[in-house]
């Protein structure tokens, strides 16, 4: 396999500039701020294979949709993450040559992502007609004033003088690389130096962008503007061992967060700013900011850097990814790192990554991400009643709530994503113990995706049980299916989990309960249904092998095992026909496991080594949600080798390209899926009933690991050796913990030693 990064604990290393990987480099060098993002790209001009990308949260462009043949349902369009005017150009002249880094072979190329700082650094070595330069280049998007970037951009000369020219600009003139009919998405609003205003064609986002400049020589800049474009020329007269260091800043403003006449006048106060306070100051302030969010999030591995570098790489595009501060947003599955996947929002957000930010973030975090959805909940009625089913279906992908996925396949039967955001409010109050959530706004969630369960399974006479047929589950590799184990298992839970709530909130507030009924024309009848599909749904389950069906007829699959594809044919998404694909045995991702994930306490530890055996030998891993799970599965049945690999290869599936698709983007929301891995994997960290359960294990690899959990007004601190598991609450009074099974009680800054 290839090896891209250099490995170390803290960077993301590559030396050389093999071009031929820009775009795998462009994805893995991406840096972000919530605000916006970038990919890694060069700020110089660079012809050979590059997506040049550029993405503000939240402005999306809803693409006209693409279908072979239109089926009843469809969505009208498919919001696409768009990509915004680059912000990070400076183009290079030396003697009057046009520096283009694809045929101006750059020498000694070193570039590395901090990921402590949250800055991107690269330099190298330039000839040009015999004269040699030394470019050295600093990037980053503020964590502190989230609506600045700044770059500092110098060249040094080494032994003879060049006359040197700077063209700092901003260039509006950018396209979706994932346009479905190579449409320009944006409009232009407004030009003057060093700010662009464009507005989108659809939709009625207005962004600014912003730059300004300032060089350590007396220099009067050459000013530029056309429609899409401006720009500031510095020339000047380079001697010997002299160096020119541009400091460029740049800001995007948007009419999501200010009035439209406001847009320009922001920008050019955050610009005013960030020349006033400097680089410096500025990279000051934002490493500071880095350091603050590592002090809580890190996770410390002693003795692997391989598995140090990977979950460092995780945790730093989570954050860079998503703040929570803005119910409006979500974690899209490419982040600001690609356009791939086109909406921001999946079941991921549910599935992988609240636990995260529950336990690393502070509660307005992942309450945001849950009010999200409670805002779509009418858009996720709409589309119930667009299929002709009751209650409220979520979307697959979603930018505001509008489903805008169009294979019927995926739209309209991957519908177990209803349940994991069920399952998310369920894991939110279970975690933060905050109940009252559910008289607020969680149960008419639930009381509405109860009912479009109640609605989409039917009663098989033939079986004498509720089945639920036509469905996707989280194995995409198969469609169409009847009696998905997974889904049918949430969805029951759900109907439980919809009528406990109920009864909760009518004992506690029946004023709240009645209103509620009444809103959503609640029936008695409709829970009595719930009970009796509780007790008469069919799931699949196979006495001789113990497991659990992943759906009907899947034994009768011809029964071929992953290890008997040959190494040429994987991945199979790119190897194999459709046709071919859809009639093998062989797993997208996690499925049936993904269930014994979430309901663990209901199986017993040979049911789930069963399943494990069974399932993992047939899987592909081709989705990067995948390997996560079997890992945390892995460790849970004690299988600690196949955790470990299997870790792995979650937290470096970007870093060693796994799937062979890093080019198109880093995959983000799977990052989480990794960081459950050390701590709900190795640490079998778990809530049950408002007590944090523990019972770590050391993967042999490592010589020790340590990280830290935000629980409810408590941080605790675990570290785990081979010698023993040490825990000090650093935050908090007292708190009751369960260790290997042992009661414990943890005081304040005290290090309890098992
Ligand atoms: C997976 C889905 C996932 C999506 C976005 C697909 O490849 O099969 O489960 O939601 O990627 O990450």
């Amino acid at each position: 396999m290839k090896k891209f990064i250099k490995t170390n604990p803290w960077k993301i290393i590559q030396k050389g500039f093999n071009k031929e990987d820009n775009e795998i480099y462009e994805s893995l060098m991406s840096i972000g701020n919530g605000h916006m993002g970038m990919r890694g790209n060069l700020e110089e001009k660079f012809s050979g294979h590059s997506l040049k990308g550029t993405y503000i949260a939240g402005v999306y462009y809803p693409d006209k949709t693409r279908v072979g043949w239109w089926k009843n349902g469809y969505p009208e369009y498919f919001a696409k993450v768009l990509n915004s005017t680059d912000l990070i150009g400076i183009d290079l002249t030396i003697d009057g040559e046009n520096i283009d880094l694809n045929v101006n072979a750059p020498t000694e190329f070193y570039r590395e992502l901090d990921m402590k700082k949250g800055v991107l650094n690269r330099h190298y070595n330039l000839n040009v007609s015999g004269k040699k330069f030394k470019i050295e280049v600093s990037r980053f998007t503020s964590m502190q004033a989230i609506e600045l970037g700044a770059i500092q951009y110098s060249i040094t000369a080494f032994d003879q003088s060049a006359n040197i020219i700077m063209e700092s600009y901003l260039n509006g003139n950018v396209r979706n690389e994932d346009a479905n009919y190579n449409d320009f998405f944006w409009e232009h609003i407004h030009t003057e130096n060093q700010y662009i205003t464009l507005k989108t064609k659809k939709v009625d986002f207005k962004v600014t962008s912003g730059m300004g400049n300032s060089i350590n020589k007396r220099i009067i800049p050459l000013k530029k503007s056309e429609e899409l474009f401006t720009s500031e020329k510095f020339e000047y007269n380079l001697d010997p061992n002299e160096t020119l260091t541009l400091d460029k800043f740049f800001t995007v403003t948007t009419n999501r967060d200010y009035l439209e006449d406001a847009l320009v006048e922001k920008a050019k106060e955050n610009i005013n700013l960030a020349i006033e306070k400097g680089y410096n100051q500025l990279l000051a302030e934002h490493t500071q900011a880095w350091k603050d969010i590592w002090i809580n999030s890190d996770i410390q591995i002693e003795g692997d850097d391989l598995a140090q570098q990977g979950i460092r790489f995780n945790i730093f595009h989570l954050m860079q990814t998503y703040h929570g501060h803005d119910p409006r947003l979500n974690i899209g599955p490419k982040g600001f790192t690609g356009e791939k996947y086109g909406g921001s929002t999946y079941w991921d957000t549910e599935a992988y990554c609240l636990p995260f930010y529950l336990s690393t973030s502070d509660k307005k975090v992942p309450k945001n991400l849950l009010e999200y959805r409670y805002n779509h909940l009418e858009k996720a009625i709409e589309n119930a009643d667009k299929l002709g089913v009751d209650g409220a279906l979520y979307p697959m992908v979603t930018m505001n709530g509008e489903e805008c996925h169009n294979e019927w396949e995926i739209t309209f039967e991957e519908i177990h994503r209803n349940g994991a955001i069920a399952y998310a409010i369920y894991n939110y109050i279970n975690y933060t113990g905050e109940k009252s959530y559910l008289i607020d706004k969680g149960l008419e969630v639930l009381m509405q995706i109860s009912r479009f369960w109640a609605d989409r399974v039917h009663y098989s006479t033939h079986k004498e049980q509720y089945v639920m047929h036509g469905v996707t589950g989280p194995n995409e590799y198969e469609n169409n299916i009847n009696n998905n184990w997974y889904t049918s298992k949430i969805a029951i839970w759900t109907l439980k989990y919809t009528l406990e709530s109920m009864a909760y909130v009518k004992s506690i507030d029946p004023n709240s309960y009645k209103q509620l009924l009444k809103k959503i024309s609640f029936e008695e009848k409709e829970a009595e249904q719930w009970l009796d599909i509780i007790k008469n749904m069919y799931l699949g389950y196979d006495e001789e092998r113990n497991i659990f069906l992943q759906q009907d007829g899947y034994l009768d699959k011809e029964q071929k095992l992953t290890k008997d594809i040959p190494k040429d044919e994987l991945p199979l998404v790119k190897n194999w026909s459709w046709d071919k694909i859809l009639r093998s045995p062989y797993i997208k991702q996690a499925d049936v496991l993904q269930g014994i994930f979430l309901f663990e306490d209901e199986f017993t530890l040979e049911e789930m080594k069963s399943n494990f055996d069974y399932y993992e030998a047939r899987t592909v891993h081709e989705s990067s949600l995948s390997p996560c799970i079997y890992s945390i599965i892995a460790g849970a049945i004690g299988y600690e080798k196949t955790a470990y690999e299997l870790y792995l290869r979650t937290s470096r599936l970007d870093l060693e390209d796994y799937n062979g698709d890093t080019e198109d983007g880093l995959h983000i929301t799977s990052m989480a899926g990794t960081w459950m891995s050390i701590i709900y994997g190795f640490g079998k960290f778990r809530v049950k009933n408002d007590t944090i359960h523990l019972n770590p294990f050391i993967p042999k690899e490592w010589d020790a690991y340590k990280f830290k959990i935000l629980f409810r007004e408590n941080l605790l601190a675990i570290s785990v050796s081979n010698n023993d598991v040490r825990i000090i609450l650093e935050k908090g009074d007292v708190l009751p913990i369960v260790v290997a099974d042992e009661e414990y009680t943890l005081s304040k800054k005290q290090t309890l030693i098992i």
